[in-house]
C-alpha cells in the first residue's frame, strides 16, 4: 500500500519549527518509515512546481510553520491547502502570529524605514534604497514577494484543521499528532493538540500562587534575584501560566519555569480564552491588592501598572495577530491587508 505523503513548509518564523522536526532525533526514522515526505524546502531541494504538478488532495498532511508576512507565503498556503487533506498550522507563528506578528504594531513603510532608512546604526545606505517587488537587470526582471502591511496566522488565510501550539511544539506533541493523523482516528477540526488546560494547573508552585496578589512592585527577571520555589506572581514578576496551554514539558513545569524563568505564554490560550492578553489583564487586575487593603486607590493601580515596561509586548508576545485588536491602526497607511 502506498505510504501517506507528509509536506513541512516554512513561512515568517524564526526556524525553529523547523529544528523542532530535527528534535524529533531517531523517532524522525519512524517517522520516515511511515511516511513519503514530498515537500519540506528547509531540508530537500523541493520546487513549488513539484507541488503544483500534485492532484489536489494528494497529501495527506501538511504541517505550516510561521505566519503569513508575504504574498509569496500566501500564495504557498493556499497552494497547499489545495493539494492537502489536512493541514496542521505548526508552532505559535502560524497558530497566532508570534514574535513576528508584534510586527503589527507597525506598518511596511514605518518597518521598511525603520530596517533600510538610515535609522538602524548597522545600515549603510545613503540612497534609502529599499525592497522592490520588480528590479530591472540587464539580464531581464527580477522579482521579490508582496510585504504585507500585516501579519496573519496561517488560518487568517487558509481553513487548518489542527494547531499544534509552542514556540516551538515540543517533540512528544508533534509526534503524537503525526501518529493521531496516520492512525485514522482524527481528533475533531480546529482542534489544538495539546492538553486543554493552564499552565498553573501543572505547576509544581501553584500552591504558592497567590489568591490575592499583594505587590507594590512590577519585578523584572533581570532585576532581582527569582526565588526557585515560590510562583512568579507571588514574587512581582508577570508569569503568563494562568492563560496559557499546558504540554510545553509534559505534565511537568512548563519548560520556562523549570528553568527558572516566568511563562512568556508561547503555547497560546486554553480553549476557554479568547484573547490573551485581555484575559491576562483581567486576571491580574481582579487579584491585585494591598496587604490589609480591600481595593487598591486608582492612583496605587496606576503607579503598578506605569512599572510594566512594554505591556503590549509582554501580554500579547505571541497573540497579536490572532487578538482582538490584530494590529494597530496606522491612519496614514496606504495599504491594509
Ligand atoms: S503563575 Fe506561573 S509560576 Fe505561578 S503557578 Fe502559574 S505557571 Fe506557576
Ligand atoms: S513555559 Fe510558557 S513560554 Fe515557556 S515553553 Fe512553556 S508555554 Fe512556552
Amino acid at each position: 500500500m502506498a505510504k501517506p505523503k507528509v509536506a513541512f513548509y516554512w513561512c515568517a518564523s524564526c526556524g525553529g519549527c523547523e529544528e523542532a522536526i530535527i528534535d524529533l532525533h531517531e523517532d524522525i526514522l519512524k517517522v520516515a518509515e511511515l511516511v513519503n515526505i514530498v515537500f519540506w524546502p528547509c531540508a530537500m531541494d523541493f520546487k513549488t512546481e513539484d507541488v503544483k504538478n500534485m492532484q489536489d488532495n494528494e497529501i495527506t498532511v501538511c504541517f505550516i510553520n510561521g505566519a503569513i508576512r508575504t504574498g509569496e507565503q500566501e500564495e504557498m498556503a493556499i497552494l497547499l491547502r489545495k493539494k492537502s487533506q489536512l493541514i496542521v498550522s505548526f508552532g505559535a507563528c502560524s497558530q497566532l502570529g508570534g514574535i513576528p506578528g508584534l510586527a503589527n504594531f507597525w506598518d511596511r513603510e514605518s518597518i521598511f524605514a525603520s530596517s533600510y532608512g538610515g535609522k538602524c546604526p548597522s545600515v549603510d545606505n545613503p540612497d534609502g534604497v529599499v525592497p522592490q517587488e520588480v528590479s530591472e537587470v540587464p539580464e531581464g526582471e527580477l522579482y521579490l514577494p508582496r510585504f504585507y502591511d500585516t501579519v496573519k496566522t496561517t488560518d487568517q488565510v487558509i481553513d487548518v484543521d489542527y494547531y499544534l501550539p509552542g514556540c516551538s511544539p515540543a517533540p512528544y506533541l508533534t509526534m503524537q499528532a503525526i501518529t493521531t493523523i496516520l492512525s485514522g482516528d482524527l481528533p475533531t477540526k480546529g482542534s489544538v493538540l495539546a492538553p486543554n488546560k493552564a499552565l498553573c494547573e501543572v505547576c509544581s508552585r501553584n500552591d504558592s500562587k497567590p489568591e490575592k496578589l499583594s505587590i507594590d512592585k512590577i519585578n523584572r527577571v533581570s532585576l532581582v534575584e527569582i526565588d526557585p520555589e515560590k510562583c512568579f506572581l507571588a514574587q512581582g514578576i508577570i508569569c503568563m501560566g494562568p492563560v496559557t496551554r499546558s504540554g510545553c514539558n509534559g505534565e511537568n513545569d512548563g519548560r520556562c519555569i523549570a528553568a527558572n524563568m516566568p511563562c512568556r505564554g508561547c503555547y497560546g490560550p486554553p480553549s476557554e480564552v479568547h484573547d490573551v492578553g485581555a484575559k491576562m489583564i483581567a486576571a491580574l487586575a481582579s487579584v491585585v491588592g494591598l496587604e490589609g487593603e480591600e481595593d487598591m486607590s486608582e492612583a496605587d493601580v496606576q503607579k503598578l501598572l506605569d512599572q510594566i515596561v512594554d505591556p503590549a509586548g509582554l501580554f500579547y508576545r505571541f497573540s497579536l495577530a490572532k487578538s482582538h485588536f490584530r494590529r494597530k491602526i496606522m491612519t496614514d497607511s496606504k495599504e491594509e491587508k
